[in-house]
């Protein structure tokens, strides 16, 4: 299946009532087969006294217990080596992942041949509302191999039609040299590299990163592309179009994805992947309005090795509108950050991103690099949050611009900050993810 436009009328463009129509049958059919198939939710239904005829219309879902991450290393522990949520056989598996997070443990996640095949109709959906056409050619400047975005993207990027060119991680002087010899259009990448990556132009290759011709940055793995700041600034380096993509590791590689309006990430895999927006705290579900903050939860409705029901992602997630000038009819929202990130400070929470955001705004007077101090472990901070921030290269009064750095977090962010400035270039520069945190008590 191949074809040069990758967009589908019949799902993006339904109407909210229809398409609950049809996510609510397909939500049906999923736990038929979780009750017949999964011996992991047959024991969680159970524990909780759920029926399956307590299930007949989307609201129902509410009563359905959650899943959370845990559980599912838990259970590959005890069930190797896909855990007992697996509902498929082994021998229909073709392929398998592994996200790594912060215990350094890795959770596998396996796919069947329709599995695979959702997932890269579903991310290149969200290529293709992210601009990417078959006349592009696209560096893959982020991990190829375990990780969901890597394999995942070349099956998706070349279903569009685009070139696809496995550059990885780690070789910052091949993209350059293979974006100028290619001519490359677009570039895949984490908008931590996408700043690195301009730093690495400008201080190596003596060139202004826009010589290289990149038109198109379609980033995600973090949150930061979606931040005014931070996409301004890797717009401004590179003379090109900013969007993001967002997804999970164990549902689809990229579900919600920006088109070329960068308003918001469109809800991207409908008729795959039913969404709830639920209150962290009381497990509550929010309604999908402009305005409403988050975490974000999945639930599969159409997958065979490892479907998942209210699965937790720890996004936390703002719905930024219903509609949209490109004429899709999904909800856009912009992930703030990871709960588990969150700090607080003062009973505040403060997301590290939304730190940088906040430094980013001061640039070029400050490059937006930041790195926040932390003494003792999170979410907790003794005030005042410590924060590490490069100064740029048009910076004069230190003293004023520290001031002004920190009255800025206090009156966005409503929390005492202690800004010590540092020059360009001192700050870590991170390739894959950015880290945003330094943990001081693990050093000692
Ligand atoms: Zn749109």
């Amino acid at each position: 299946m191949r074809t040069d436009e990758y967009f589908d009328p019949e799902i993006e463009m339904m109407k909210p009532g229809d398409l609950q129509l049809l996510q609510q049958a397909k939500l049906a059919a999923q736990l038929d087969y979780l009750f017949a198939r999964s011996a992991f939710y047959r024991e969680k239904f159970a524990a909780a006294g759920i029926r399956r005829e307590d299930f007949c219309n989307l609201k129902d879902l509410a009563r359905f217990p959650f899943t959370a991450k845990e559980e599912l290393r838990e259970s590959q522990q005890a069930f190797p080596p896909l855990g007992s949520y697996m509902a498929a056989d082994m021998k229909d598996v073709i392929r398998l992942h592994a996200s790594t997070g912060t215990t350094g443990r890795p959770s596998f996640v396996g796919l069947t041949r329709k599995d695979a095949e959702i997932w890269t109709k579903v991310t290149a959906r969200s290529f293709y509302t992210q601009g990417i056409r078959p006349s592009d050619i696209v560096i893959h400047a982020t991990s190829l191999t375990m990780f969901a975005g890597g394999l995942p993207s070349k099956d998706a990027i070349e279903l569009i039609g685009a070139t696809f060119v496995p550059v990885g991680t780690g070789a910052s002087e091949k993209v350059v040299l293979y974006a100028m010899s290619l001519h490359a259009t677009a570039i895949h990448c984490t908008p931590s590299y996408a700043i690195y990556l301009a730093d690495y132009v400008r201080r190596e290759a003596k060139m202004d990163p826009r010589e290289l011709g990149i038109k198109k940055f379609v980033c995600g793995a973090e949150p930061g592309a979606g931040i005014p700041a931070v996409r301004a600034k890797i717009t401004e380096e590179w003379g090109a179009r900013v969007t993001e993509g967002l997804g999970n590791a164990d549902m689809v590689p990229i579900i919600f994805a920006e088109c070329p309006d960068q308003s918001g990430m469109h809800y991207n895999g409908q008729e795959y992947v039913y969404n709830e927006i639920i209150d962290p705290e009381s497990g509550e579900v929010l309604p999908i309005e402009t305005g409403v903050s988050g975490e974000l939860v999945y639930t599969s409705l159409e997958r065979e090795c490892s479907p998942l029901l209210r699965f937790r992602t720890r996004d936390r997630v703002t719905i930024l509108g219903t509609s949209c000038k490109c004429g899709r009819t999904s909800y856009k929202l912009r992930c703030v950050g990871r709960t588990d990130d969150m700090l607080i400070v003062l009973g505040v929470n403060v997301f590290p991103s939304a730190v940088r955001d906040v430094v980013s705004s001061f640039y070029p007077r400050m490059t937006g690099e930041v790195q926040i101090l932390l003494d003792q472990p999170g979410p907790g901070v003794k005030p005042p949050l410590r924060v590490m921030a490069e100064v740029g290269t048009e910076a004069q009064d230190q003293a004023t611009l520290q001031k002004k750095v920190e009255e800025k977090i206090k009156s966005v962010l409503t929390v005492p900050a202690a800004v010590q400035l540092v020059p360009a270039g001192t700050l870590p520069r991170f390739e894959m993810k950015g880290q945003l945190i330094r943990k001081l008590f693990e050093e000692r």
